[in-house]
């Protein structure tokens, strides 16, 4: 591990600052502390955010807030959360280890780096982690990579759980720069690899992310997160599905769908939602939506499984929210 300064933020306006002359924000430090240590992040200066006063999860109006330093058990466990959004306390649980959610922040859950092998590997050529060496995982073991919105440039797959329940719900997050303040949708954080993977995120260095916002409505009543993976436990998904929905007369009338462990961000799938609205939710509906999310995949030599489990399991994550099963 390179030396590096840590001090601690006594304000927002403090951590900016540092932020805008080459610090970088830590909160729980269960990624950013990781690729330290492998010395694929090397920063030089830590701000530790710990202090701020950005924790907390509350109801405001119509929109459940979460607090940027929120640590993803106390989420998971929340009253709010499990009322309005269980949606939510189901991606987090079934993320990383108790241990692990009890450090973690949400913030740092949203801007945690990629999982491939190769990015943390330092003898490998990997474009995210030193832009235009190569990417490894192309034409080398590539069987959790990801099979839409990738490049030539990389293949990773985005990792977060929660990110993928947040954009099927869609949640706006509220971050502060040294000049001024905005909020956006959730999906708008996170980029396609393109020429550049190096760049994951459309927030710059020098924004604090402050909290995130999701509006609350009966479409957080009917929807489940859907996880397949390797093992039970401690492991990140293959692929994924968040599915939010309302029925009126017994037909569909809102749907959100987005999925993860496919894309090289949280994927919402549009054309299966398009398909879906104003359909009787039945096996035949979903089945022939569900088709919808292989529309643009460019599968590699190993992941060829995920062209096959990712409509099964969209399938069984309406099932789930819909009640059918
Ligand atoms: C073994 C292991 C297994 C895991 N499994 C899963 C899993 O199955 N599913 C899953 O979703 N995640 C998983 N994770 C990832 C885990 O959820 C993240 O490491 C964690 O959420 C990051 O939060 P943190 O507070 O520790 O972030 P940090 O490590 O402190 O920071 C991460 C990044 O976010 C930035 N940052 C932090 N807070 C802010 C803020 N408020 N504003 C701006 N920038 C900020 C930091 O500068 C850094 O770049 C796993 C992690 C490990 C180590």
């Amino acid at each position: 591990m390179l030396p590096f300064s840590l001090e601690r933020a006594n304000s927002i306006e403090a951590a900016i600052a540092v932020a805008a002359s080459g610090g970088r924000f830590i909160a729980g430090g269960t990624t950013l502390v990781d690729l330290m240590r492998d010395e694929v992040e090397r920063p030089a200066r830590l701000i530790d955010i710990n202090s701020l006063p950005l924790e907390g999860i509350r109801v405001e109006g119509q929109e459940l807030v979460i607090g940027a330093l929120a640590r993803m058990s106390e989420v998971a466990a929340n009253a709010d959360v499990r009322r309005h959004h269980p949606l939510i306390a189901e991606s987090l649980i079934e993320g990383a280890s108790p241990q692990i959610r009890n450090l973690a922040s949400m913030g740092g859950n949203l801007l945690q780096r990629a999982r491939c092998p190769y990015f943390r590997m330092l003898d490998a050529p990997c474009n995210k982690r030193t832009p235009n060496s190569g990417c490894s995982a192309l034409h080398g073991l590539n069987a959790g990579s990801a099979i839409l919105g990738t490049s030539d440039y990389c293949v990773a797959t985005h990792p977060s759980d929660v990110a993928v329940a947040l954009v099927a719900l869609e949640a706006t997050m509220r971050v502060r720069g040294p000049k001024s303040e905005r909020t956006f949708p959730v999906e708008q954080l996170f980029r396609l690899p393109n020429d550049t993977p190096h760049l994951e995120h459309t927030i710059l260095p020098s924004e604090l992310i402050m909290d995130i916002r999701v509006p609350i409505g009966p479409r957080g009543q009917n929807a489940r997160y859907l996880k397949v993976r390797d093992r039970a436990s401690y492991e990140f998904a293959l692929v994924s599905a968040a599915v939010a929905l309302t029925q009126e007369n017994g037909l569909l009338k809102h749907v959100r769908i987005a999925v993860g462990g496919v894309g090289t961000k949280p994927w919402r799938l549009q054309s299966c939602e398009a398909a879906l609205i104003g359909k009787k939710l039945d096996r035949e509906s979903i089945e022939q939506a569900a088709q919808l999310s292989l529309r643009g995949t460019r599968p590699l030599e190993h992941n060829h499984y995920k062209v096959d489990l990712l409509p099964r399991t969209i399938v069984r994550a309406l099932e789930m929210a819909g009640g059918l099963s």
